[in-house]
């Protein structure tokens, strides 16, 4: 039996005790395949204004954040919001968990693609909320330049700083196919910049993006493995309603994976990953109106039980 390296597992290592992440969403921050800059309408998975049905001309009118933004009108917003999210959910952690020590997790959109000031206002401030022993940063390897990287790899010193990349696949006609906005060779250089800097990387890949078998999916695990990624999420590819991939679906142009094939391939990716590689996650659901399909996507919890139940045959604890 081997006990796969979890968060969990690798953060009581590290610190003595779990350490959760607290995710932030900040008014202002948008993500070059949405603003235009790269494309507009973001990857075809991607649920954003640009497919809501209720987009106002008020919405359509609100400030978005890029990097050469010369001012930042909701910066106090952005570090109230950051403020009051993170104690909300700290004390739901303390109440159910006995929680102590957190990551500030800037998860939605593009949490790098800002002027460097207002990143280093944001995560400055981060690092001082009670309790916080470092940050996780959701981004892509597009939208993001040595400065950056620079400021936090200083910042490493003293924090447990994390960046997460979108790697999703690992071939471009996959990438070109999801309007993702950029190539393999982009996450190839960004991510080895990124590890110049010392600093740790969680790569997210899905599994069931359109036209993909099971060996193309598998090589993305290669591509963790050899460029020496500290981290995966794994999360299988399913569809909500207000984006692109649903008029493919609906269309029948887009056939999501089923549970029994995505249970096979991540089983298979786990026994390929490196296994010092930490896993934070081996699925996601979405239990809300906004999922169209698959239905098995629904509940979270059965798909962990079932996918841990696979990987016992295979000798692994998750
Ligand atoms: S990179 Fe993220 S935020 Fe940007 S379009 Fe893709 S999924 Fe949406």
């Amino acid at each position: 039996m081997r006990e796969i390296l979890t968060a969990g597992r690798y953060f009581k290592d590290k610190f003595g005790e779990k350490v959760y992440k607290v995710p932030v969403s900040l008014s202002g921050f948008t993500c070059p395949n949405i603003d235009g800059k790269v494309a507009k309408g973001g990857c075809s998975f991607c649920e954003n204004e640009s497919f809501s049905p209720n987009l106002t001309t008020k919405t359509k009118r609100k400030f978005y954040l890029n990097p050469s933004s010369i001012t930042n009108p909701l910066l106090e917003q952005q570090l109230l919001e950051l403020k009051a999210q993170y104690n909300k959910t700290k004390v739901k952690l303390e109440k159910k968990f006995g929680a102590k020590k957190f990551l500030v997790y800037f998860q939605s959109f593009t949490n790098t693609y800002a002027p460097l000031s207002t990143l280093k206002t944001l995560y400055s401030n981060a690092l001082k909320l009670d309790g916080a022993i470092g940050l996780s940063i959701g981004t892509r390897t597009d939208s993001i330049n040595e400065e950056v990287l620079g400021y936090l790899s200083s910042l490493s010193k003293d924090y447990e700083i994390w960046v997460e990349y979108g790697i999703q696949s690992v071939y471009d006609k996959t990438l070109e196919t999801i309007n993702r906005g950029h190539d393999v060779d982009n996450m190839r250089e960004w991510i080895e910049k990124t590890k110049k800097h010392n600093l740790q990387i969680c790569g997210h890949l899905i599994f069931g993006l359109p036209n993909e078998d099971e060996n193309m999916m598998l090589e993305s695990v290669d591509f963790v493995n050899n460029l020496k990624i500290n981290s995966v999420k794994i999360h299988p590819m399913y569809v909500t309603k207000n984006t692109a991939l649903a008029q493919e679906y609906k269309n029948n142009k887009f056939i999501p994976i089923t549970e029994k094939e995505y249970s096979k391939v991540v089983v298979k990716a786990i026994k390929m990953l490196n296994p010092n590689i930490m896993i934070q996650r081996i699925t996601a659901g979405i239990n809300d109106n906004s999922l169209l399909a698959p239905s098995w996507c629904r509940c979270k919890h059965n798909q962990i039980n079932n996918l841990k139940k696979e990987l016992l045959k295979e000798d692994l604890v998750y």
